[in-house]
């Protein structure tokens, strides 16, 4: 009943083979090697984008935090969500990588920025004036931190007041197979062709042992990338590994299979929460993260049965009335099962 993160899971067994494959013999260090260049490879593919530079690093905070120093100026802004894993999970690690840059965040119902909502921050931001920040980059996570999915259309509306506002697009895609199966939308539709410049394509949560790529869709940023990489301490000399992990990510659409189980466990998981007795959930449930609240007497139990999952917020009294509202947030995994869901439902039910 382990429903913590997604990055409780394992990795799948074909990440495992490959890795263990990869380690025959010797192999080009820094990313000259076989499986890094294939890797890069089958990135550009899945994406559509021939001209795409995929560069690998091993955690999520890493590409995202370089993404941004690509994207944004010292004197800049990164627009981004209030609930955004850059503003909320990362350390000042945005800002860091940049050299200075401040985060401006914008509110917007489940985990979502608006058009208006962007619109009306940009132009709080006054440009051309000395003593303001200026505008820097957008970051949009999906699937988002609520759970929820932006469609294509949704994206290219917030890139389009970026591309007017001249800064550049870049999409925290810790979960993007996970959007991709909730939306139907091909890699490309969700990314470069909806305006986005930077992907951190995530893997580990949804597989992978330790990898994500950054796909700069435009590669005139490249170079600058590794040498940032490079000095921020992320170039891997046994590369190899990472690009074996990747490898096997995308082959054969795993990565896709993977994320549609997950999204359909959370499905289940929504559909038995919202169920409950005072049971309902708090964001829609497009992938595989659920929001949801129900009466505290029946975390105490889940909870003294073996369950886990975070109380969202964290900071939520077990004491009091039973039938008081908890609210609690549930993330499944590609290894999740129905006989997990179908338990942790059982526990909360009493
Ligand atoms: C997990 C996650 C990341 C990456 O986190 P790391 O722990 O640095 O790998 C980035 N963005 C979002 C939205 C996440 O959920």
């Amino acid at each position: 009943m382990e429903f913590a993160s997604d990055n409780t899971s394992g990795a799948t067994p074909e990440v495992l083979a490959a890795v263990v494959a990869a380690n025959a013999g010797y192999a080009a260090s820094y990313g000259a090697d076989q499986w890094t260049e294939a890797a890069q490879e089958a990135v550009r593919k899945a994406f559509e984008a021939p001209q795409a530079a995929v560069h690998l690093v091993a955690t999520g905070t890493a590409a995202n935090a370089l993404s941004a120093a690509i994207l944004c100026p010292p004197w800049g802004a990164i627009y981004s969500h209030e609930a955004a894993h850059v503003e909320v999970d990362e350390c000042g690690a945005p800002e860091f990588y940049i050299g200075g840059g401040k985060l401006v965040l914008t509110a917007g119902t489940h985990g979502k920025i608006t058009p208006e909502g962007l619109a009306a921050r940009l132009a709080r931001t006054p440009q051309g004036d000395v003593h303001h920040i200026q505008h820097g980059m957008l970051s949009l996570t999906n699937l988002t931190e609520a759970g929820t999915a932006y469609r294509p259309a949704e994206v290219a509306a917030l890139a389009a007041l970026a591309l007017k506002a001249g800064i550049g697009v870049h999409m925290d895609g810790a979960r993007f197979a996970n959007a991709l199966a909730a939306t139907g939308a091909t890699p490309a539709e969700m990314t470069w062709k909806a305006g986005v410049d930077v992907l951190s394509f995530g893997a580990s949560k949804n597989g992978a042992m330790a990898v994500e790529a950054v796909v700069i869709f435009d590669p005139a940023k490249s170079w600058e990338f590794e040498l940032r990489r490079k000095r921020a301490g992320h170039l891997f000399s046994k590369s190899r590994f990472l690009g074996a992990q990747m490898g096997a990510y995308l082959q054969d659409g795993g990565w896709l299979a993977h994320a549609a189980q997950a999204n359909r466990m959370g499905q289940r998981l929504a559909n038995g929460l919202a169920a409950l007795p005072g049971g309902r959930l708090i964001h829609p449930a497009d992938g595989n993260i659920v929001f949801a609240a129900f009466p505290r007497a029946l975390h105490v139990r889940a909870t003294a049965a073996g369950a886990h999952y975070y109380l969202w917020p964290f900071d939520q009294t077990l004491e009091g009335p039973g039938e008081e509202e908890v609210t609690a947030r549930f993330v499944c995994s590609w290894s999740t099962t129905e006989a997990d869901v179908d338990r942790l439902l059982e526990v909360l039910a009493g």
